[in-house]
C-alpha cells in the first residue's frame, strides 16, 4: 500500500551533461542524496526537511553546480544563490554568498529568524558566521580546471560556437553579456521539491550560477517565481539560464495555471507551451510535485539530471522520456 500524498523530486541541473567521469560521479551522487532526503520525508514527515537535506548533500558533493562543487564567475570566484519556500509561508533567499558552504541553510535562516527575504553579498555572508554555518572550502581542482580552460579558449577564440564568439568579443568589450552555458555545462545547479503527508509542500534550489557570468550577476535561483515558488497547490524548483527563467518565470506560472485549470498535466502543458514560445529551446527546465503528489517535469535543453521515488525504488535519469511528464505514485 503506497501513500498517496508523499512523493519527492531532485534534480542535478538542465544543460548538456555531456557523458564523462564527473556524470557518472553526480548521478551517484543524486541517488545518494535522493535516498537521504527520502528518508527523511519518511522519518519526520516534513517536506522542508526533506528537500534541504537534499540540497545540502548535492551541495557538499562537489559534483553540482551549488555549494563546494559551484562554478566560478569570470573573476574565478564564487558567487553563489539559494532560495527556499513552503506552502505554508516560509520564503528564504541568498545571493551572491562568497563563503558560505551551503547557502540553502543560509537562506533558512533568511526565511525562519529574519524578517526579509532575500540578503545578498558579504553581509549575508557575515550573517552565516554568526550562525556558526561552515566556511566555503577552495574549489575542487575539476572546477579550476574546467575554468581556466573554458577561459583560456573565450579569450583566444578557440571556441568556434556563435554565442561563444559573440562572448568573447563581448569580454574584450567589457560589456554585459548573456550567457548560455549548456555547451560548456557537465554538471549543474541543484533543486528539490517535496510533498509531505500533512499536504505542506516545500522547495529548496541552489546554485553557483552560470560560468563566467559577470561579478555581481544574480540570476533566477534566489528569485521567488522564476527559480523556485511553492503554494498549497505545487511546489516547483527551476534550472537553466537564470536570464529567462527571471522572463518567463515557469514557477509562479505553474501555480497560476495550476490554480486556473485544477490539473497537473493541463498545467504543465500551458506552462511549457509558453517558455518554448517565448525564451525557445535549449533554455531551461523544472521540476515540480502537486499537492496530491503526482511528480511533474518538464526541459528544453539537450539533458536534465533528474532523480524521484518510485514505490520505494530511487530512479535517476540523465534524459527522461517523455521530456514533459507527470508521474502518478500510486
Ligand atoms: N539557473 C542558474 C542561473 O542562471 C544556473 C543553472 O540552473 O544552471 O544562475
Amino acid at each position: 500500500m503506497f501513500n498517496m500524498t508523499k512523493s519527492l523530486i531532485i534534480h542535478g541541473g538542465a544543460g548538456a551533461w555531456r557523458i564523462s567521469a564527473l556524470v557518472e560521479r553526480a548521478i551517484e551522487a543524486i541517488r545518494k542524496c535522493t535516498e537521504q532526503a527520502w528518508r527523511v520525508l519518511s522519518e519526520h514527515n516534513n517536506s522542508l526537511d526533506a528537500v534541504i537535506e537534499a540540497v545540502v548533500c548535492m551541495e557538499n558533493s562537489g559534483y553540482f553546480n551549488a555549494g563546494y562543487g559551484s562554478t566560478l564567475n569570470l573573476l574565478g570566484e564564487r558567487e553563489l544563490d539559494a532560495g527556499l519556500m513552503t506552502s505554508t509561508g516560509l520564503l528564504g533567499a541568498v545571493a551572491a554568498v562568497k563563503s558560505t558552504r551551503n547557502p540553502i541553510l543560509l537562506a533558512r535562516i533568511i526565511a525562519e529568524k529574519t524578517p526579509h527575504i532575500l540578503v545578498a553579498g558579504e553581509n549575508a555572508d557575515k550573517l552565516a558566521l554568526l550562525y556558526n554555518l561552515p566556511p566555503l572550502p577552495p574549489p575542487p581542482q575539476h572546477v579550476v580546471e574546467r575554468y581556466r580552460d573554458v577561459l583560456k579558449k573565450l579569450v583566444r577564440e578557440e571556441i568556434t560556437d556563435s554565442y561563444y564568439k559573440s562572448l568573447s568579443s563581448l569580454i574584450r568589450g567589457g560589456v554585459f553579456f548573456k550567457l548560455i552555458n549548456d555547451i560548456l555545462n557537465v554538471y549543474d545547479t541543484v533543486g528539490a521539491v517535496a510533498v509531505d503527508d500533512n499536504s505542506v509542500l516545500a522547495t529548496a534550489t541552489s546554485t553557483g550560477g552560470v560560468l563566467l557570468k559577470l561579478p555581481g550577476r544574480v540570476g533566477d535561483t534566489p528569485i521567488p517565481g522564476a527559480g523556485f515558488y511553492a503554494d498549497k497547490n505545487i511546489a516547483c524548483s527551476a534550472t537553466g539560464i537564470g536570464e529567462y527563467i527571471i522572463r518567463t518565470m515557469p514557477c509562479l506560472r505553474l501555480s497560476l495555471e495550476y490554480e486556473k485549470q485544477n490539473d497537473a498535466e493541463k498545467a504543465l502543458n500551458s506552462v511549457v507551451d509558453y517558455v518554448n514560445r517565448t525564451a525557445g529551446s535549449n533554455t531551461m527546465g523544472f521540476i515540480s510535485v502537486d499537492k496530491t503528489g503526482k511528480i511533474l517535469y518538464a526541459y528544453n535543453t539537450e539533458a536534465m539530471l533528474i532523480s524521484y521515488v518510485y514505490r520505494g525504488e530511487v530512479k535517476v535519469f540523465l534524459k527522461p522520456e517523455p521530456r514533459v511528464n507527470v508521474i502518478t505514485l500510486s
